[in-house]
């Protein structure tokens, strides 16, 4: 290690940057965070460094680096683009025995400015003294999205109950252990998702009594939706609880490398439905939630898209509260809006379709869509679990007299690499999906907007980019069909 990581405390300390450009402007912002004086030396200022001015957040001394004392400064900060005036406050630091940066000049430096991760008053600084800042920042992105949201909350909070905690237990041993405990178990939890009160309810029954007393332990359920398939669709907060899951119960829809994020020493539960043979009823699945909960675990619930659209999240979510049991709910990118992206469709478009609606195709006698409302011109529809009913859908269509030339897409297992996009019509797609043997999981689209979609089309899954290099051009390009990469014939013709 060729430098020391340390926190300094900048606030009301004089500090100087020298440069008035967008490099320095960078240098003003980091450093006012902090809390510093700050003196600003350039011949002339950015537009934003001149609007800090105007509100006296810095002090601009106007003119070329040189005239000011260095010992009379923290740090100096040099961000100018001329290196001759660089090396020169380098060199006046060195004798001011001051901090000096700078910027892109390593051996100049005798300290240099990490990527910082902010969660104040959690703060990860990352360095790689000097050598690959891009790497600093991938590395920075890559906590920033793993580090709970609130865990400067956490922290604050923990912060605020040292003294009780000291209070309570005499012996650090104990205290040590209490904040173990504390860390990893539900006043933690709950301060994560926000639940102060819940938190200070649970902190001071541990407090007050016996707070060794065998108190029941108790888990939490989240209902998390995992997006329709790409794992790079998942949310933050998704990957963030699926990794911290005692237990993960999933659906078939659940991709493996989405049940990757989770602890190799979880215990995973498929309760995975296949079109139409379910491997439990809800009500097993309600149950195992429940049961699992009290026992004590945190119980991550993964679900295809999102919990709450034709998800059945809120028959699970129902049974958890009845139960007295607690849950957070995580929603996901929902197949209607997964697929539609992926294949270009637009589900609104200005002055074609002014409103979109999901519904499911299972035809049930009480819910049966109200079809010639649905398919009112100006509209879209996304159609989930549609592919047992194609031809009940097609029938309606008919009956209704829908315009035979409506635009209609299928996207099946639409985000993944075995995305395939059908595009067809009104009057044929039942006969067309039939003959192209399109499989579950599937999602429709009907509407004047979906025929932009061709025009839209970006993403080549791997699969079906392989599989058109295989077939010969002519087959490949034949209409009204276009599996998404066909429509493109230099590579179709692979
Ligand atoms: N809660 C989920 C929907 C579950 S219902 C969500 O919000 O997406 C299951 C139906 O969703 C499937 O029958 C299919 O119509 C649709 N679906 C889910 N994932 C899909 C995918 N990757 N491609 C196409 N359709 C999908």
């Amino acid at each position: 290690m060729d430098r020391l990581p340390i926190f300094v405390k900048l606030r009301d300390q004089a500090c100087l940057v020298v440069g008035g450009g967008t490099v320095a402007e960078r240098k003003v912002r980091l450093l006012a965070r902090s809390g510093a004086r700050i003196t600003v030396q350039a011949p002339h200022l950015s537009a934003e460094l001149n609007r800090m001015r105007q509100h006296k957040d810095i002090t601009w001394v106007d003119g070329e680096y040189g005239t000011l004392n260095l010992s009379d400064f923290r740090l100096v900060i040099a961000a100018t683009s001329d290196e001759t005036t660089n090396q020169h406050a380098s060199e006046d630091a060195e004798q001011a025995g001051i901090l000096c940066n700078v910027v892109d000049n390593n051996e100049l430096s005798n300290f240099i400015v990490p990527a910082i991760v902010d969660r104040s008053p959690v703060v990860v600084a990352i360095g790689t003294e000097g050598n690959a800042p891009v790497l600093a920042q991938r590395l920075k992105s890559k906590i920033e999205a793993w580090l709970p949201t609130r865990i400067g909350a956490l922290a604050s909070q923990a912060g605020r109950w040292r003294g009780l905690v000291k209070r309570r237990f005499a012996e650090l041993s104990q205290r040590r252990r209490f904040w173990q405990v504390f860390f990893a178990g539900p006043i933690a939890d709950h301060l994560l998702a926000g639940r102060q009160r819940a938190a200070e309810k649970l902190m001071r029954s541990q407090l007050v009594g016996n707070a060794d007393a065998d108190r029941p332990v108790v888990g939490e359920a989240w209902i998390v939706g995992a997006g329709p398939g790409d794992p790079g669709l998942l949310t933050v907060r998704a990957q963030q609880l699926i990794s911290l899951a005692d237990v993960v119960i999933y659906d078939r829809l659940v991709s493996s490398q989405i049940l990757d994020f989770a602890r190799k020493d979880a215990e995973f539960i498929c309760v995975g439905k296949r079109a139409g043979a379910a491997v439990m009823s809800q009500a097993e699945i309600n149950q195992l939630l429940v049961d699992e909960v009290r026992e004590g675990n945190r119980v991550c619930r993964l679900k295809g898209g999102d919990p709450f659209v034709f998800g059945r999240g809120a028959e699970e979510a129902i049974a958890l509260r009845e139960a007295g049991l607690t849950f957070q709910i995580v929603p996901g990118i929902s197949a209607a809006l997964g697929c539609a992206a992926y294949a270009g469709i637009p589900l609104t478009l200005r002055g074609i379709s002014g409103s979109v609606t999901m519904v499911s195709a299972k035809l049930d006698r009480d819910t049966d869509p109200d079809w010639p409302a649905l398919l009112n011109s100006g509209h879209t529809l996304a159609i989930y679990m549609g592919v047992g009913s194609l031809r009940a859908i097609s029938e309606q269509f008919q009956q209704h007299a829908i315009d035979p030339d409506l635009p209609i897409a299928m996207v099946e297992n639409g985000t993944t690499n075995q995305q395939r996009v059908l595009h067809s019509r009104a009057a044929t797609f039942a006969e067309d999906a039939r003959r192209e043997a399109l499989q579950s999981p599937a999602m429709l689209f009907v509407g004047e907007s979906v025929g932009k979609a061709k025009q839209l089309q970006w993403f080549e899954p791997a699969a079906t980019t392989q599989a058109a290099a295989g077939r010969s051009a002519q087959d490949s390009i034949a209409e009204p069909w276009s599996v998404a990469s066909d429509t493109i014939p230099e590579l179709a013709a692979g």
